[in-house]
């Protein structure tokens, strides 16, 4: 018997604005507990909501690139249920009318992923268990984020695993959020079933929760999936449940049993008029899209000869690709750019200390890449001059004067040299007249060392197999 996995994924995005949805309030992750917090999103008595302009602007471009329908009357709805996180006993968030519906989002594999649905809210504070009692902290209360949810069109861990990672490049792309789930800006809950394959009725469906990373997201499907089969082989029924994914023993653990459907007698939230949004509101929002990761994927690889997967390091972060372009158009070598980009531009950028800033210039860097290019810099002068002008916005033609760093390539200076070493090493020089190719390295690295790396290694290892051959 075959059978045929079916995923659901249900992802919460916090928004890129300063202040929360429906008060003044800081959003600011770094603030002491307990700081960023007003009478409207600690829930006292009498107080109203306004909501957010931004937190609206932002979920509209969020659904226009998901190419979602957006219901233009927005109106909110209270959630209602108790729960000490929630001082308000209700959330604000939307159910009948979502801000976008029936959307898709395309990945590179070919798949469409349809968008059943995304609706604006309010998170809620931050439990933080301790042995024998809890913290609370507020912060988090009022902080505006989007639901997304999928239909069930995801049919393996991988595809899933796939659909993240695309829907969060989507949305940084478009600046709607920084995404980073270490900070709980982005965070995901996963239905899941299985079934015969051919059967048109979807299996009991369990839900997954506590899944901190992408991975462990894919994990967590992957381990689910095959208990379920496990199930199914052996006539076990499988119980409509919510379990929790550990990490640490890569297994789900059941966390409660679903009896029926909560009831969170929602109703329309008095507080907030409803209204309709405008269409200059609408334009706007599409105008900023501009292009997106899948768009700039295949212009990448039609138009510079590279390689999948330097295509997909450049375009995994805007900034990045847009560097790329940058430089590209200063110094038509797509190839020789991506390589010095992705190899000693990102070496030199994870050795940065916290706070360090890059400054560099497409400018510049398309001009370290010219000079090696140019043989007027070795491998090793143009990394140290990369590294030199990381962080500052001087004139690379100024670095390199300064650190008297221009490769030398004469065959008369570097003779001096060769004859030095030559002199100084009888032992590799016999070596290598016995025909250990080796030695000849060694030969060439001591040249390097003489002239403090500015030699061209190529021009040195003529001339000292011309020497040594005759
Ligand atoms: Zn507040």
């Amino acid at each position: 018997m075959e059978y045929e996995v079916v995923i659901g994924l249900e992802v919460h995005v916090q928004l890129n604005t300063e202040s929360k949805i429906f008060c003044s309030c800081s959003t600011r992750f770094e603030s002491p507990p307990n700081t960023n917090i007003c009478p409207v999103c600690c829930g006292y008595p009498g107080v109203l909501p306004v909501l957010n302009r931004k937190a609206l602007e932002l979920a509209v471009r969020v659904c226009l690139a998901l190419n979602c329908r957006i219901n233009k009357r927005i109106y909110f709805e209270r959630k209602n249920y108790f729960y000490p996180d929630l001082p308000k006993n209700y959330q604000i968030s939307q159910y009948k009318l979502p801000l976008g519906e029936g959307g898709y989002l395309n990945l590179p594999s070919g798949k469409s992923i349809r968008i059943k649905r995304i609706h604006l809210e309010e998170d809620a504070g931050k439990l933080i268990h301790q042995d024998t009692y809890s913290l609370i902290d507020f912060n988090r209360t009022g902080i505006p984020l989007l639901e997304i949810v999928t239909e069930p069109d995801i049919n393996s861990p991988e595809e899933a695993f796939e659909y993240l990672n695309w829907l969060k490049l989507t949305i940084q792309y478009i600046d709607a959020s920084t995404c980073d789930m270490e900070k709980g800006y982005l965070r995901c809950d996963v239905n899941i079933s299985v079934r015969e394959k051919g059967e048109n009725t979807l299996g009991t469906k369990v839900e997954l929760k506590n899944m901190n990373s992408f991975k462990g997201v894919r994990d967590a499907l992957e381990y689910e999936a095959y208990r379920q089969i496990d199930c199914l082989k052996k006539s076990i029924p499988i119980t409509q449940e919510t379990r929790l994914w550990d990490d640490g023993k890569k297994k789900t653990f059941v966390m409660r049993r679903k009896e029926e459907a909560h009831d969170y007698r929602y109703f329309p939230e008095p507080d907030l008029v409803d209204f309709v949004i405008g269409e200059e509101l609408i334009a706007k929002e599409r105008e900023f899209i501009g292009e997106l990761p899948l768009g700039k994927r295949e212009r990448f690889i039609h138009n510079y000869s590279l390689t999948l997967k330097e295509v997909d390091i450049l375009i995994s972060q805007p900034k990045l690709a847009d560097f790329f372009e940058s430089a590209v158009n200063i110094l038509n070598e797509p190839k020789h750019i991506a390589n010095w980009l992705l190899g000693p531009f990102l070496e030199c950028i994870n050795s940065l200390k916290e706070g360090e800033e890059i400054k560099i210039t497409p400018n510049n860097f398309a001009k370290i890449v010219k000079y090696f290019l140019d043989n007027k810099l070795n491998n090793l002068s143009a990394k140290r001059v990369l590294s030199l002008a990381l962080l500052t916005d001087k004139d690379v033609d100024k670095i390199i004067q300064e650190e008297g760093l221009i490769q030398v390539s004469g065959e008369e200076e570097l003779s001096i040299f060769v004859e030095g070493v030559i002199k100084d090493n009888p032992k590799a020089v016999g070596d290598f007249s016995q025909g250990k190719q080796e030695a000849i390295m060694f030969l060439v690295g001591q040249v390097m060392k003489k002239t403090k790396g500015k030699a061209n290694p190529k021009v040195v290892r003529e001339i000292l197999e011309r020497r040594l051959l005759k």
